[in-house]
């Protein structure tokens, strides 16, 4: 094997000290500890582990993490009861997670989505947080695509600019969509394939200096399609008739061509997911404790933008807690 393996594990083990850091800086402040309540429905086996893991890393970094588990048969309403609550009171819940996929089917998950108070929608599926992303004004960004650039960004490489980015799967809300345009936002030339493209081959072998693969199809992208030196993120996780986890790119072949790629399932992109639900709450309780540094709640003005002269947009930079630097939100290109 050539390539050099991201490290997802340890890239999301800094940022969670980071987060740690964030959180005890404030607690020196005399703020309250960020919290995070954790909605789970029904008794799906892998959403109660990936569940379990977010309400631990929250413990870890000194998150509060409330636990909501309810019964396979909660109906709409009280499912969206329960959101209103939360978007309201108790008064420590910074962040709101509905676990999603899968709810039950007789839940729809849209509604609930919009339910979430864009400023406590830590997993940046609200349509408030989504367009303030495409509109080059993030806020609460989605966690995965978020995290491919947190992973991106660690190893000093790529420079975006120049880069051609070519995105797998892009047709999806959850990763693909918001995965191009954080690439946009890099100033990646940005190329979006997804089910009706014709030869894949082509985008993938021929273009892809950046490779991100997220549809959720064991070795849909071929190893030898990979361009030398190109830099491959696998985001797709299938589980095998076997039982074990694989992701969506040959990874032998493609790390024999590659300059970095990210190791197969779970030492990806799966820890830097919860690294960056971590960093959402912890700015949804900066915007919900403003100091002159932190960016304000009035960022997410409900149904609209920023007020005409009022609510400055967030500082792209980052914001100082206490001595530590916290920067979830990275530079941008344009
Ligand atoms: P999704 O909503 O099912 O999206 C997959 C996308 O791939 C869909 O838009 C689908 O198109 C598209 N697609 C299907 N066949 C394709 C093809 N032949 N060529 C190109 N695109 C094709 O899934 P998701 O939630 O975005 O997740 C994608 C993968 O990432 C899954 O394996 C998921 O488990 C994994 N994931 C990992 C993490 C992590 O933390 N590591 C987080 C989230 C997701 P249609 O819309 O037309 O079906």
């Amino acid at each position: 094997m050539s390539a050099k393996l991201i490290n997802g594990k340890e890239i999301a083990a800094q940022v969670r000290q980071q987060v740690a850091a964030g959180v005890e800086a404030r607690k020196q402040k005399g703020l309250r500890a960020p919290g995070l309540a954790v909605v789970l429905v029904g008794h799906d086996p892998a959403s109660q582990v990936y569940v379990g893991n977010k309400r631990k890393a929250c413990e870890q970094a000194g998150i509060l993490s409330l636990s909501y588990d309810l019964p396979e048969d909660t109906s709409q309403a009280a499912l969206e009861a329960l959101v209103d609550e939360l978007n309201e009171n108790p008064p420590a819940v910074d962040g709101i997670l509905v676990q999603l996929p899968p709810l039950p089917s007789h839940l729809d998950a849209d509604p609930i989505l919009v339910k979430i108070r864009p400023d406590k929608d830590v997993d940046g599926f609200h349509p408030y947080n989504i367009g303030r992303l495409m509109q080059r004004k993030p806020t609460l960004r989605p966690c995965t695509p978020a995290g491919v650039i947190t992973l991106l960004d660690s190893i000093g490489t790529p420079p975006y600019k120049g880069q051609h980015a070519v995105i797998v799967g892009g047709a999806s809300n959850i990763v693909g969509r918001p995965m191009s345009m954080e690439l946009l936002l890099k100033g990646a030339t940005t190329t979006v394939c997804h089910r009706f493209t014709d030869n894949l081959e082509k985008f993938v072998g021929g273009e892809a200096d950046i490779l991100v693969a997220a549809v959720g199809k064991p070795g849909i992208i071929k190893g030898e399609w990979v361009k030398r030196g190109a830099t491959v993120i696998d985001v797709g996780i299938n589980r095998m008739d076997d039982g074990k986890l694989c992701g969506d790119v040959d990874f032998d072949a493609a790390a024999e061509r590659a300059a970095y790629i990210t190791p197969p399932v779970p030492g990806g992109v799966g820890p830097m997911t919860i690294a960056t639900l971590l960093e959402n709450t912890l700015y949804a309780a900066t915007c919900c404790t403003p100091t002159p540094d932190a960016p304000s709640r009035e960022l997410f003005v409900s149904g609209g933008g920023n007020p005409p002269n009022k609510t400055p947009p967030p500082k792209r930079g980052g914001f100082f807690y206490g001595r530590a630097f916290y920067c979830p939100y990275l530079a941008l290109a344009f």
